[in-house]
């Protein structure tokens, strides 16, 4: 397949932050940048060449868009696989329909990561409330029960103590098709990060170390102060996942540590992940132009780090006062700040985002946190 130069024009599919720093990373390279979503004046439509409004379901408007890129990726993996479809056979498509296919489903996602060998916590399928008292018995007491597709951040799974009433809870997430797993009492959580274009050649990002408040992800660092031979197995599996998935573009594995140093994939998404965010000012290709070098088939050579980074999300409670202190916040050295246009910052919503470098990871982790909880500096009086 011939690469896809500066010049042609990518589509992709979903408006939110991802698809504006894809955007960003497109556009600086000489790409024109189409986005399709249902929403208009989205973060990522406001910095593209065109924006398309139109539902994942309209198949004649998904034509339309297929006619005008030369490839189209996503930076959602909730589009539905008839829209990857109908776009296939008009376009170049990556990731394919088939990895949607399995990222999309918990069931399947989790089968499909044993059956490359990989590690991940002892699970059942829960689709009665049968199922539900038996996935207790074989798993263990003590786990998270999640609906199987459209879960996130969180939302659509909840946490199963022992004597806990399983089938209710398994109703109060709508009776639904559901993934039971083992609790896994992690020593902590990283993501690792794996680019393949479409003669298989792969590049990784090593795994940053994640920490999540009230299940968003809040900070992440790198290095993640892991043993070389972890960092390595990272790495591997990463890869692995990407070979056997027969992706083109990213994706980001989630992973467990647990307490006798194995690894265990909690997750898959296949698009850039709000993990890596700090590639951009801290590696030398960030993951938003992995991605686009990925789908056009441009070279992905070793991806370098040479100084530590971390990330702090900025939720829409940072406005919770009022309009952030960012004088106060770019005071820090080696900061760089992120905002991703949205207008409305309800909490909980991802409005943005900080990166700090440093010496090492514990210098970088700590500037991040102070230039963030410097957004909350007391006002100054404008009182005459
Ligand atoms: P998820 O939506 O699957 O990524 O889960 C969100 C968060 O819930 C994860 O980042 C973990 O902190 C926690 N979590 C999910 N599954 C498990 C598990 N099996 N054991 C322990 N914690 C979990």
């Amino acid at each position: 397949m011939s690469p896809l130069l500066p010049g042609a024009t990518l589509g992709i599919l979903g408006s939110g932050q991802l698809g504006r720093m894809f955007a960003m990373a497109a556009r600086r390279m000489g790409y024109r940048v189409v986005v399709y979503s249902p929403d208009a004046d989205s973060p990522a439509g406001t910095l593209a060449d065109e924006e398309i409004v139109a539902g994942y379901e309209d198949e004649e408007t998904l034509f339309r868009f297929a006619d005008r890129v030369d490839a189209v990726t996503l930076e959602f993996e909730n589009v539905p696989v008839a829209a990857l479809r109908a776009l296939e056979g008009r376009t170049r498509v990556a990731p394919g329909p088939s990895v949607l296919e399995i990222t999309q489903h918990r069931l399947r996602e989790k089968e499909f990561v044993r059956s490359c060998g990989i590690g991940v916590p002892a699970f059942a399928r829960v689709a009665s409330e049968t199922d539900a008292i038996a996935a207790v018995e074989a798993v263990g007491p003590s786990g998270v029960l999640k609906t199987a597709t459209l879960g996130y951040d969180g939302k659509g799974q909840s946490r199963v103590r022992p004597g806990d009433d399983v089938s209710g809870i398994w109703r109060s997430l709508g009776s639904v098709e559901a993934i039971y797993e083992a609790f896994v009492p992690f020593a902590g959580e990283y993501s690792a990060l794996a680019a393949r274009g479409p003669a298989g050649e792969i590049a990784t990002v090593g795994p940053t170390r994640n920490e999540h408040s009230h299940h968003i992800l809040d900070v992440s660092v790198y290095p993640a102060g892991l043993s070389p031979r972890q960092e390595q197995d990272a790495r591997d599996i990463s890869r692995e996942i990407a070979e056997r998935l027969d992706v083109v573009g990213l994706i980001c594995v989630e992973l467990f540590l647990t307490e006798s140093g194995e690894w265990l994939v909690n997750e898959l998404a296949p698009r850039p992940h709000n993990s890596k965010h700090w590639t951009i000012e801290g590696a030398s290709i960030s993951q938003f132009e992995l991605q686009v070098r990925a789908i056009c088939g441009l070279p992905l050579p070793e991806v370098v780090a040479p100084r530590p980074a971390a990330m702090a999300n900025l939720l829409g409670d940072v406005w919770s006062d009022g309009e952030p202190r960012w004088d106060e916040a770019l005071k820090t050295p080696e900061t760089a700040l992120h905002l991703y246009g949205k207008r409305d910052p309800r909490a909980g919503r991802k409005m943005g985002h900080l990166t700090s470098l440093a010496e090492t990871p514990e210098q970088a982790e700590a500037r991040v946190r102070a230039a963030r909880a410097a957004l909350l500096s007391p006002k100054t009086s404008t009182a005459s």
